[in-house]
């Protein structure tokens, strides 16, 4: 059934970020709406312990979220699970519709969308993704018990996958393109301590292979970025973990982007260039993409979404004086 709801400020995201833009747009009495999106919690829901959010020594990602929702809703944010398909920008009030069919009205807007795993794009991988081929290994792990997984990548997410993989399979593969990992010194010690991970420098993924009757995979062929040779290992499951890519498609032609994808804010800002449209977190990150590097932009993006709204009541025409017209 369709209905139009309107608010002073519109959250898009259910992440770190969002949420904070919650928790800070209610306390100041915006009476915010935030939409959780497909995934509410965002990808702090399919990782495991979260050991650098500040305050918790360790934390279960998907408590923490949910932590942070009951937050913004004790604050008075009311949070809507909904999924916005469609975003105009191009006037005022900002139109959002959701998928639930409900058409939101906005004075202000803070993007909160995050990003989205990448794939290497070869037919292979798409061929047997949910087949062997993940992106998640907190979601799919558990099919891998006793069995030989391959992780492609070598950053935070690869290297806290293979650490996860142990928890099942038999052996971990970590397959990364150069001899050096990007991820966290903590994380590449615990890496090289486990006796069950093997790793392959200089190679990458040239091709998932599998049979068709039961679709499933059987191994991986591996190119050496040295010299071109092929080399192929066995294994039931392949981990692509090759970092994330802002979810920006819902601005793409409203706004500029960069790097592939991010939302350009002002300097030392959250504004972009349309505005009453503030952009926080993975969105707009592509240096630091934290949780609590989110958490802090969702907080500049309600604060400066308050002023903006502040200033138009200011600049706004008085509302006229019903009293004295009357006494007139
Ligand atoms: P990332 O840090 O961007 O790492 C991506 C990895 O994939 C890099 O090692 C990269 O290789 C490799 N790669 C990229 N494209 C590739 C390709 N086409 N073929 C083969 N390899 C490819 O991404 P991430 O690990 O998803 O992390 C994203 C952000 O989230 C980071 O800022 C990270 O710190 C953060 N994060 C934090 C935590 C935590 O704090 N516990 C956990 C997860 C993620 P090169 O190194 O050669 O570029």
């Amino acid at each position: 059934m369709s209905s139009a709801r309107h608010t002073r400020l519109l959250i898009i995201g259910s992440g770190p970020a969002g949420y904070t833009a919650a928790v800070y747009g209610a306390r100041a009495m915006l009476e915010p709406i935030l939409i959780q999106g497909i995934q509410p919690g965002g990808q702090l829901t399919i990782t495991t312990e979260v050991e650098n959010w500040p305050g918790d020594t360790e934390v279960q990602g998907p408590d923490l979220m949910l932590r942070m929702e009951a937050h913004a809703k004790a604050t008075g944010a009311e949070i809507i699970a909904d999924h916005i398909s469609a975003l105009d920008l191009s006037r005022r009030p900002f139109t959002a519709a959701g998928d639930s069919g409900t058409t939101y009205t906005a004075d202000a807007v803070v993007l909160a969308t995050g990003a989205q795993a990448k794939w290497l794009g070869l037919p292979s991988e798409e061929k047997f993704k949910g087949f062997g081929v993940s992106a998640c290994a907190t979601c799919d792990g558990f099919f891998y018990r006793g069995q030989e997984v391959v992780v492609i990548g070598g950053g935070n997410s690869a290297v806290e996958e293979a650490l996860f993989l142990t928890n099942f399979a038999a052996k971990v593969t970590l397959v990364h393109r150069r001899d050096e990992l990007r991820a966290e010194r903590i994380l590449q010690d615990r890496l090289f301590r486990n006796p069950k991970i093997e790793t392959i420098w200089f190679h990458t993924l040239d091709e998932v292979l599998g049979g068709d009757n039961p679709p499933g995979v059987t191994g991986v062929r591996l190119r050496d970025l040295r010299d071109g040779s092929l080399r192929e290992i066995p294994c039931s499951g392949v981990f692509v973990a090759i970092g994330h890519a802002p979810a920006s498609e819902l601005v793409a032609d409203q706004l500029e982007t960069h790097h592939g994808g991010y939302v350009v804010t002002k300097p030392d800002s959250t504004a972009t260039a349309i505005p009453g449209v503030f952009a926080a977190g993975d969105i707009t990150d592509h240096v630091f993409r934290q949780a609590v590097t989110s958490a802090g932009m969702g907080c500049m993006a309600a604060l400066e979404a308050e002023r903006f709204l502040a200033a138009e009541d200011a600049a706004a025409p008085a509302a006229p004086d019903v009293a004295a017209v009357g006494a007139g």
